[in-house]
């Protein structure tokens, strides 16, 4: 967990299989992959003990209705209840012992929920409820424990609901536009965010790339505070505020894009939805 808050760090939402998940982390002179791309319930062949080191759902799967307040639903895989991946993801719930929740957000790419504990299981129904825990203690060497107080249980499902769910709509937006910027047309990944256009009421619901903007750092941050605004014709606007500011090299950073045409995506079907755009749009002009 610690060489995975690491990688976090490095990669911000979304960490790549290849390059970084897949090559693992040290344990015994050796390194441990985190997970089994082909693999929903994962033990590493080095573990000693019975449970499951990792599961992982697809972004195939649809995922808003198998979250409860309590947790995620994870089933059994099919087969046997008996066979050697059921039975360590049943040792993860007796044992109480922390496991990683992989997300995948686009095929190769993981939003990791650590820890997390299997918290329920039904055998009957072929179902464990997966809750994520929490890192604590010091910096250098946090310890995982479960929440057993039901109020903040459902405090962390409900916040690890909405960061899964904006990291898929990342996973969605920023490489349908070819992972740029669409205002300055910045090509760093570690610096590329999703913004919303107008903000996602219905968190569970499919992440929707028109209502998306792949933005920079900067650029996502200067749209949400309405420094920057987008016309539903496509074109960015910087406020009246900015453009009348003192010059400075980082204000430049933001005054030199205006009139700019906003980059779309390759295919017209992914473009921003006009509709929100304007509705966003409104409030951009009424504030600048
Ligand atoms: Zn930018």
């Amino acid at each position: 967990m610690a060489h995975l808050s690491v990688l976090e760090a490095e990669w911000g939402a979304e960490i790549p299989y290849v390059g970084a998940l897949g090559k693992g982390f040290p344990f015994r002179g050796a390194r441990v992959p985190f997970l089994n791309r082909q693999k929903g319930i994962y033990r590493a062949a080095a573990q000693r003990g019975p449970a499951a080191l990792s599961i992982q759902t697809s972004a195939n799967t649809p995922y808003a209705d198998a979250v409860t307040a309590d947790g995620f639903l994870y089933a059994y895989r099919a087969g046997d209840i008996d066979q050697p991946d059921n039975r360590a993801l049943r040792a993860a719930h007796e044992l109480r012992v922390p496991l990683v929740y992989f997300f995948s957000t686009r095929p190769g790419w993981y939003k990791p929920i650590f820890p997390a504990y299997v918290s329920a299981d039904d055998p009957t129904a072929r179902m464990v409820v997966v809750t994520p825990g929490e890192l604590r203690g010091p910096i250098d060497e946090p310890e995982p424990v479960a929440l057993d107080d039901p109020i903040e249980r459902r405090y962390v499902v409900r916040e690890t609901k909405a960061r899964v769910h904006q990291a898929r709509f990342r996973g969605r937006v920023v490489p349908a536009y070819a992972s740029q910027c669409a205002i300055c047309r910045l090509k760093e990944l570690r610096l590329l965010d999703a913004a919303h256009i107008v903000s996602d009421v219905e968190d569970a619901g499919e992440p929707s790339v028109q209502n998306g903007l792949s933005l920079c750092a900067i650029h996502h941050r200067a749209f949400d505070q309405n420094l920057v605004g987008v016309s539903p014709g496509y074109v960015v606007h910087v406020s009246r505020r900015l453009l009348e500011d003192e010059d400075g090299p980082m204000l430049d950073l933001l005054k030199g894009f205006h009139e700019v045409r906003l980059a779309t995506p390759k295919r017209e079907l992914d473009w921003p939805d006009p509709e929100r755009l304007e509705a966003r749009f409104a409030r951009f002009s009424d504030l600048s």
